[in-house]
């Protein structure tokens, strides 16, 4: 939607009094935010942990439950961050409810908070279910993407195969940056295609399980031959490299950047081994935090503007939103991505959707590492930061200071694939079963469908993506609100928006054309088809092109 419209850079009022909010340059250029992507188990958690050893300060954005080697490790970060000057801001969000993983709404979010994406992928299984769905989201949002082998200590797919399977399902070339040598127990070390060394790999138990790897020039092939130790693996380098020159064309900085292309790289997270070098190049070839179209609510016309990061003003956006995170207190945060400006501790912010002369005072900001947080007085752009949300803050929400009425575009919710009533079963519990409710749906823990001009009386319907975020709905109910609930599935599989509206939809109807499609409102009251199966939707789509359908609302 934003595409076709005038695209301004965003003008402040000069006012003598503001002070000026703008980000030092410094600030900026040493951020790098990223996103981890990756099917269950692929190894999202051990490779966050490590980047954590050797990165800077990383915030991990809302992880639920902290795995307990994490906790060690933060000491030695603050430190490194010093050293090495830079600081890393990961939004990786792994959900992890009662020992069981699924897909979470969180983790697209998240993507709507980063500036560059990495997917990780079990080298031993390729490209996964949810490896394809968080890929799509990428795609979407062009974000720089970085791929990880991870588990090469293990039996491995060819690394030709994986670099197949990406150019075949998604499209996408890769570059290998890192190449490896051998695989599970034979995996000897990595080719670094752009320095020509050769990084090899040297279990150590004395050094507490970190790596110790020596590097030789690839041009050194009598001692790369002595330390490789197997004349097959040394022969297949030789051969790899020489067949990786032909084939693949010089790096292309300006098609990652823009998510076309791809680098490759492999390794071990578990033995330490090639998240450090993958980390050295994400930060050289990583974009900085980006500049971010937004709307101008006080202009007449839906003017759309650019917000840089080097602006004036403080803008930022809520992508989530988390209630009763320590059940002692009854607290409720809103987790901000800072796009432009500064935060400073007890500064005062507009709201997109409040009054215009309405303002917030953000008291006091967290820093999120993991479960733990710290608090922080000041934030720039690429950070993420908790505060405490009064109630008003919903995800995709807009906060800023200046003149402007600044509004970044809304987060899209994904396109659900299960659908189930849920009602509770004790009438005395109504209230708090509402309560509970209404608050889940504010953070966007599922969607909530209703039958047709239906206010709120009628069954609620919840839609989700995976079956793992009703069980999670009705957990957190009985836990936090003491109420039991009551789910009745519903057969159907897929969502279509009808973003032309009722009228299509009942013109549709009048033809006859929605026979065996179940016709529903979202929460604002917008259109919605459900459909039993693929093909229906798609015919359907082909067949009545007036009535818009997506998978997700615009
Ligand atoms: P997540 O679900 O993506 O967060 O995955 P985890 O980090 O929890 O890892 C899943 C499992 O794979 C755990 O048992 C890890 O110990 C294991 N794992 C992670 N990285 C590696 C690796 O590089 N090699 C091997 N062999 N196992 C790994």
């Amino acid at each position: 939607k934003l595409l076709g419209r005038s695209v301004k850079p965003l003008l402040f009022a000069e006012t003598v009094e503001s002070v000026s909010n703008k980000a030092p340059e410094a600030e900026i250029n040493r951020r790098r935010n990223l996103a981890i992507i990756s099917h269950p188990d692929a190894g999202k958690t051990t490779v966050t942990e490590k980047l954590l050893l050797y990165g800077g300060a990383l915030q991990q954005a809302g992880a639920v439950r902290q795995k307990a080697e994490q906790r060690g490790t933060q000491s030695d970060f603050m430190s490194i961050e010093q050293e090495r000057g830079i600081s890393i801001s990961s939004t990786v969000m792994n959900f992890d409810y009662n020992g069981k993983r699924d897909f979470s709404e969180d983790t697209y979010r998240a993507l709507a908070a980063a500036d560059n994406s990495v997917m990780l992928i079990d080298s031993a299984k390729g490209l996964e279910p949810q490896t394809r769905k968080l890929f799509e989201v990428t795609r979407m949002r062009k974000l720089p993407l970085f791929t990880f082998c991870n588990k090469m200590d293990r039996p491995a797919l060819s690394p030709y195969e994986i670099m197949d399977q990406i150019e075949a399902e998604f499209n996408l070339e890769s570059f290998p940056v890192l190449w490896p040598i051998g695989d599970g127990d034979r995996f000897k070390g990595v080719l670094d295609r752009m320095e020509n060394v050769v990084h090899l790999f040297i279990k150590s138990v004395e050094r507490g399980g970190k790596a110790d790897v020596q590097q030789v020039p690839m041009d050194d092939l009598e001692t790369l031959e002595k330390l490789i130790d197997d004349k097959e693996l040394f022969d297949k380098l030789l051969e790899d490299r020489e067949l990786l020159d032909e084939l693949i064309p010089p790096l292309d900085m300006d098609r990652v950047s823009a998510g076309d292309l791809t680098p490759l790289f492999f390794g071990s997270a578990m033995t330490n081994f090639g998240v450090q070098l993958f980390l050295d190049k994400f930060l050289e070839m990583g974009v900085k935090p980006a500049t971010r179209v937004a709307v101008n609510k006080d202009a007449s016309s839906d003017d759309v503007l650019t917000v840089s990061p080097e602006h004036e003003e403080f803008t930022g956006f809520v992508f989530k939103t988390q209630a009763n995170m320590d059940p002692k207190h009854r607290d409720r945060l809103a987790y901000v991505r800072v796009v432009s400006g500064v935060y400073e501790k007890g500064m005062k912010v507009g709201h997109s959707r409040s009054k215009p002369n309405k303002k917030y005072n953000l008291a006091q900001a967290q820093a999120l590492f993991g479960s733990d947080r710290s608090s922080v007085d000041v934030a720039y752009p690429g950070d993420v930061i908790g505060i405490n949300n009064p109630g008003c803050f919903a995800i995709g929400d807009t906060l800023y200071t200046g003149s402007n009425r600044v509004a970044f575009p809304g987060i899209p919710s994904f396109s659900p694939e299960k659908f189930s009533y849920i009602r509770s079963p004790n009438p005395s519990d109504y209230k708090s079963f509402r309560k509970g409710m209404d608050q889940l749906l504010d953070e966007g823990a599922v969607q909530a469908l209703r039958q047709r001009n239906d206010d709120g009386g009628g069954p609620l319907m919840l839609a989700a993506v995976g079956q793992l975020q009703f069980e999670v709905v009705q957990a957190r109910l009985k836990e936090e609100y003491n109420v039991e609930s009551i789910m009745e599935p519903l057969t159907y599989s897929l969502a279509r928006w009808v973003n032309s509206g009722w009228d299509a939809v009942d013109k549709a109807d009048a033809a006859g054309k929605l026979f065996g499609i179940m016709i529903v409102q979202d929460r604002w009251k917008r259109p919605v088809l459900l459909f039993r199966n693929d093909w229906k939707a798609a015919s359907l789509a082909d067949e009545e092109k007036y009535l818009e359908l997506a998978p997700w609302s615009q």
